[in-house]
């Protein structure tokens, strides 16, 4: 249900969830800048609420992070990602393909993983594992992380010789790196 609580002078409002499962408060500020107050299901909500009071900086401080920092969320339900697997999984294949007719570098595997840190990765061994919301982001931009992973396949670093072989194809990386930043993936 939601809330409302005076902080610090603001009023800031919450969506507070009482759980037989909670064994204590926990307060969560998600990254679209909503509070999420979840407790045991018996406790006084006076003592939430004083919790919350203890905690204000700290609520505060993520409110303001979040709302500096707008973005993007890619965030999906469970039947979604099952999808996604396998759309990312199409799209990944056939953009190496298509990328390594330029580059020629040798793969051993390739992987879709639904990650919550990173866009993709290459192993020593050239295993290359992408995330599977590379399906939710526009052609170029799942280009440039297709690209990016297979010029580790040459360059196992981000030194200049590495960035000069992704610019190859993609010469505008720095721009669309710099986009990619606006995307919180959940
Ligand atoms: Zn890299």
């Amino acid at each position: 249900m939601k809330k409302e609580i005076e902080l610090l002078d603001k009023k800031i409002s919450y969506l507070f969830n009482p759980s037989r499962r909670a064994k204590k408060i926990r307060l969560t500020v998600k990254s679209d800048g909503n509070l999420m107050v979840s407790a045991p299901f018996r406790l006084d909500e006076n003592r939430v609420r004083d919790f919350m009071k203890i905690k204000s900086k700290w609520i505060t401080d993520k409110l303001n992070y979040f709302r500096e920092h707008p973005g993007i969320i890619l965030s999906a339900d469970k039947e979604a990602v099952v999808e996604h697997k396998r759309a990312a999984l199409k799209l990944v294949h056939s953009r190496l393909e298509y990328f390594n007719k330029i580059y020629q570098f040798r793969y051993a595997k390739v992987a879709i993983r639904n990650q919550i840190t990173r866009w993709g990765s290459c192993s020593k061994n050239g295993h290359l594992s992408f995330n599977n919301k590379v399906v939710l982001l526009s052609e170029r931009h799942a280009d440039y992380i297709v690209v990016h992973e297979l010029c580790h396949l040459g360059q196992l670093n981000h030194s200049q010789n590495f960035w000069n072989l992704v610019a190859k194809t993609v010469p505008d990386y720095k721009k669309i790196k710099k986009e990619l930043k606006q995307f919180h993936l959940r």
